[in-house]
């Protein structure tokens, strides 16, 4: 899977990304980056990627005739996505879609965001990563890489499945407990582990899993059982 980045900070990726699980992937070429540099395609002798807003307002916009150059950088775009608080939700579902794609281009944003026509033109599909603004679109790229990046074949092992994790099966995961079973903690009160998952009973402790799943989504999260 080829991700290709258009950014004004080509030196932030793959930032948090070169460690650990996608890290070893990257190095093992499980998935690629290709990161552009929107300023290099700058006409201007000032290098301006930006500018004020028809109809007045607050901030900068980024120009449509240099996002579409940078855009010119790449032979082909693949599935084209603009990183937008204005986006579809990002989902476990969305990203199970996008880890089946060969070719992926974001797009990052900053300031007040991107002219509308460059979204119109190369048909960006917006996708948030949650209800709030952040300052750029690099950090929510990093957030889709991961997500998709670590459900790709071979990229994690036995250890780390993701089978069984939150959203795979619409509900939030039971709670994980590890050695000591009996822990006490520096006020003295020891806390212990739940019992079945000592008795190495799996048919109960699968049935006891999926009974604290459903209670936990049901507190927590009950749009996620309407959903289902
Ligand atoms: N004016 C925009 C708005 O109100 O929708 C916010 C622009 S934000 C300050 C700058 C850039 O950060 C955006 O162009 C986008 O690429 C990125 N960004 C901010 N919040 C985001 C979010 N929740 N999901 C994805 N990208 C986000």
């Amino acid at each position: 899977m080829k991700f290709q980045i258009l950014t004004l900070f080509p030196e932030l990726h793959p930032g948090p990304l070169a460690s650990s699980i996608t890290g070893r992937a990257l190095e093992r070429n499980l998935w690629e980056l290709h990161a552009v540099n929107i300023r290099d395609y700058a006409g201007d002798r000032h290098k301006s990627v930006d500018d004020v807003p028809f109809g007045g307002g607050a901030g900068m916009v980024m120009k449509p005739d240099v996002l579409a150059a940078a855009c010119g950088a790449f032979a082909d775009l693949g599935r084209a996505i603009y990183l937008s608080p204005r986006g579809r939700p990002l989902t476990q579902s969305i990203v199970q879609e996008l880890a089946g794609e060969k070719l992926l281009t974001l797009l990052c944003g900053r300031y007040e965001g991107v002219d509308q026509r460059v979204l119109d033109a190369y048909q960006f599909e917006e996708i948030s990563i949650g209800d709030y603004v952040l300052t750029n679109g690099d950090l929510a790229a990093h957030i889709l890489i991961d997500a998709a990046v670590r459900l790709l074949p071979d990229v994690l092992g036995n250890a780390e499945t993701a089978g069984e994790e939150s959203f795979s099966n619409g509900l939030l995961e039971y709670p994980h407990y590890t050695r000591p079973a009996e822990w006490v903690d520096d006020r003295g009160c020891t806390h212990h582990v739940p019992d079945i998952l000592l008795s190495g009973h799996h048919a109960k402790i699968n049935q006891w899993r999926h009974q604290k799943s459903l209670e936990l989504t049901a507190a927590r999260r009950p749009d996620l059982l309407n959903r289902r």
